[in-house]
């Protein structure tokens, strides 16, 4: 892997790492993260190496991975371009370090091998410079990602050169329990077969990682320096002073936090980005309204509410969906 010297003395990329459940309102989160001057969004850099790369998918800004000038631009800076064996390389890596079941290992690296603590710096070092690169090719003081796995974070945190913060971002899971539940939903990313559509997933499956999620994500946020909590319900009803709020506490400064031209009321303006990943509302752009999609209210089966209810039941109350004013109490 390559290390430019040249930057590694350099002011540290500052990362806004969305963290959360699948289906929690991520993309519409980092998408008008995006617009705050200065900031940049990336999308979902998780699945960068692992298929976005690799299936050549359509970027945001609606063009092929491979053919959009962003992110040819961000691979040459970071890695010298996206050669297929570098690719698979880190994607190799990835595997290795940033999964849920090296949740352990990640926690206390001291204890584990030194062949998994020379992966974890590498893994750092990989981030670093794709962070790097982005922030460059956009001219922008902030990364946002929005790979949304709490692992992502414990193998982030705490290395050279990314300055994360992270907002963790919750939705009532009966919510996200309802939108897993759909079929049909198709994948405007894919040029292929190959994922044409956002699978369908029953509701106790759903809540059950979500309070997993949830859980880890709890941790992380209580023991990672610049970390906070938004529900999605928040910044749906009140989204600049959810969004300024949450922005002040993981560090930034007023004149940042407050900036907000594409916020007014309830709309926002969004532009067509090259954050890759996510979920349809990728591609929308324009003056948008926003409005909570609290759909499950009547059409999440009894059955599956009470299944998501009583297996996300901890979190939900830590979270506060299950007080007397919230319409989530009822059953
Ligand atoms: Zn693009």
């Amino acid at each position: 892997m390559p290390t430019p010297a040249a930057d590694l003395g350099a002011a540290p990329t500052t990362v806004v790492y969305v963290m959360g459940a699948g289906r929690s309102g991520s993309t519409l989160l980092e998408r008008m993260l995006g617009e705050i001057p200065g900031f940049v969004t990336a999308g979902e850099l998780i699945g960068l190496f692992r298929w976005i790369a690799v299936d050549d998918e359509l970027c945001g800004c609606g063009t092929r991975f491979s053919q959009c000038p962003f992110w040819q631009s961000v691979g040459r800076r970071a890695f010298g371009g996206w050669d297929e064996a570098r690719v698979a390389e880190i994607a190799a890596l990835q595997r290795r370090v940033a999964r849920q079941r090296h949740l352990p290992r990640l926690a206390a690296p001291a204890l584990a091998g030194a062949s998994f603590r020379a992966d974890l710096a590498r893994y750092g070092e990989v981030y670093r410079q794709l962070y790097r690169a982005i922030g460059d090719e956009a001219g922008a003081q902030a990364v946002v990602d929005a790979s949304k796995w709490p692992a992502q974070v414990l193998a982030l945190r705490n290395r050279p050169g990314i300055d994360l913060r992270v907002l963790h971002l919750v939705r009532d899971v009966r919510g996200v329990a309802y939108s897993w539940a759909k079929t049909g939903v198709v994948r405007p990313q894919s040029t292929s077969d190959a994922l044409p559509e956002l699978s369908s997933v029953p509701a106790a499956r759903t809540a059950s990682a979500w309070t997993a999620v949830q859980a880890e994500a709890g941790l992380l946020t209580a023991t990672t320096a610049h970390a906070t909590t938004i529900r999605y319900e928040d910044l749906v009803a009140d989204p600049r002073g959810t969004l300024t709020a949450a922005l002040s506490r993981v560090g930034f400064p007023p004149a940042t936090a407050q900036d907000l031209p594409h916020v007014s009321g309830r709309t926002v303006t969004l532009t067509a980005g090259h954050g890759v990943g996510g979920n349809p509302s990728r591609f929308t752009t324009g003056v948008v309204e926003l409005r909570l999609d609290d759909a499950w209210h009547e059409q999440l089966a009894r059955r599956d509410r009470l299944v998501a209810t009583a297996i996300g039941l901890p979190a939900l109350a830590r979270h506060r969906y299950l007080g007397r004013s919230s319409r989530s109490v009822a059953l």
